[in-house]
């Protein structure tokens, strides 16, 4: 809510919002009430200050001009949320150490290579359960949903704009946020594309090309370059295109566009191959779905420390949260739609045939 919805909701004045805000006014009982009224957060949720510092790193945003204020405060006000609930569980329980190493003065690809082995991942290979590799791994990884609607159903934003996010909390923490109703190939190419930024930009040193970096970072890990040269043999098709998509979760267009940085193919065959997806509707959809995972680790965590607390109700109590905001998170952790069988190869001819999708 911005101060002046709050401060409306709580028949106060926008002016007491701002000062409580700035910590220039002790709130009172009464106002207290009526903020727990108007939100259906607990008393004591306002009344503990936050355990962890979670900024909202300039880093982490820049590559989002088009973002709304509301979307990058929104998203980012989630993730903290779901990282302090998990902290929250993680207290009760025995959790795995942070593999990830940071890397600020590492060439991008090479920095990959050495994350594929700390991480436990072969040389060459896709990497197949990704989620579930990085948050054994010590990475907190969480869903954002598409729209998060505030507590009364009254207004709904989308952040359709953000793709994810990453920071590392209090220097120890790895975090990464991503937007869950990405088709899968895209959420995992943001995933990798963040662990770039968690292993090379921090710290961050002013020469360094960043977005390019984590790209190149992202690029090598999900498909590195020896088996991408193994794999793309000329001549180069959107058969193979696909094909390699299926194996390696990599979209179409991503493959094409680094078949060209490595020089695989021509900057003519580039432009023909891109003209051909760009006539089939697919530099917009691809085909060959590539199945979302979703994060495991709050569910996870949840079911451990509260056995008999399928309703989260327990849970909620302790953690000082509203059930429906407990609720809220953890159903942003599913992966939504999409029912294709992983893996599969399907011919191109035959998934046109069979498909109504634009
Ligand atoms: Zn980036």
């Amino acid at each position: 809510m911005t101060q002046g919805e709050l401060a409306e909701k709580c028949d106060v004045a926008q002016a007491t919002v701002a000062m409580i805000e700035r910590d220039a006014l002790m709130p009172s009982p009464d106002f207290l009430r009526r903020l727990t009224r108007a939100t259906s957060f607990p008393a004591e949720f306002f009344m503990n200050a936050p355990d962890w510092e979670f900024p909202l790193g300039s880093l982490s945003y820049r590559k989002f001009s088009k973002l709304r204020a509301a979307e990058r405060t929104k998203s980012h006000r989630l993730a903290q949320q779901s990282f302090e609930l998990y902290e929250f569980l993680a207290a009760r329980l025995k959790t795995p150490r942070v593999a990830l190493g940071k890397m600020p003065t590492e060439q991008p690809q090479e920095a990959a290579r050495l994350t594929r082995t700390l991480l436990g991942l072969s040389a060459t290979g896709p990497v197949r359960g990704l989620v579930s590799r990085l948050e054994r791994s010590g990475i907190r990884v969480f869903f954002l949903p598409e729209v998060i609607e505030d507590p009364d159903h009254e207004s709904r934003t989308e952040i359709e704009n953000v793709d994810g996010f990453s920071i590392w909390v209090e220097g120890a923490k790895p975090v990464i946020a991503v937007n869950g109703s990405r088709p899968g190939d895209r959420i995992r190419l943001t995933l990798a594309h963040e662990l770039g930024h968690l292993v090379l930009h921090y710290p961050f040193h002013a020469e360094q090309d960043i977005e390019r970096e984590a790209y190149l970072f992202g690029a090598e890990f999900l498909f590195p370059e020896e088996s991408f040269r193994a794999e793309l043999h000329r001549p180069v098709t959107l058969a193979k295109l696909a094909e390699l998509k299926a194996r390696w979760g990599v979209s179409m267009s991503a493959i094409l566009y680094r078949a060209r940085e490595l020089d695989i193919v021509s900057d003519r065959q580039h432009k023909y191959l891109r003209m051909h997806l760009g006539k089939r509707g697919w530099t917009k959809c691809e085909p060959v779905d590539i199945p979302i995972e979703a994060p495991r680790a709050l569910h996870y965590m949840a079911d451990l420390a509260y056995r008999d607390d399928r309703s989260h109700r327990a849970l909620a109590d302790d953690a000082h949260l509203p059930l429906f905001w407990i609720n809220r998170i953890f159903s942003a952790q599913a992966a939504p739609r999409r029912t294709e069988v992983p893996g599969q190869v399907v011919s191109l001819t035959d998934r046109r045939k069979n498909r109504s999708r634009p």
